[in-house]
């Protein structure tokens, strides 16, 4: 499949980086190229495929071995998770 050669070109795909005519039929069909997930809109799909399908998670929480994909997911996971540990760390 042609889309699939493109695409393993590069071992991290961002849609944004797509040739436009492959991105818009991406958008048509609501499938991801990598992982062929399907999508309902194609906000989502972009999302998708721009931070979460398939990537190396990014970002290490400095508490344990999680590794979140964004920024914003791992400050949600320090909170959720370490409130406790950063309170700790705090006073000593
Ligand atoms: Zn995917
Ligand atoms: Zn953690």
């Amino acid at each position: 499949m042609q889309l699939f050669d493109v695409v393993s070109v590069k071992g991290r795909l961002f849609c944004d980086q797509l040739p436009r005519d492959i991105w818009r039929r991406c958008k048509d069909e609501l499938l991801c190229l990598k992982c062929a997930k399907r999508y309902s809109d194609w906000r989502s799909l972009r999302k998708h495929m721009n931070f979460f399908c398939q990537m190396e998670p990014l970002y290490p929480c400095p508490y344990c071995t999680h590794r979140a994909r964004i920024p914003t997911l791992l400050k949600y996971h320090v909170v959720r998770e370490h409130t406790a540990f950063a309170s700790i760390e705090e006073i000593y």
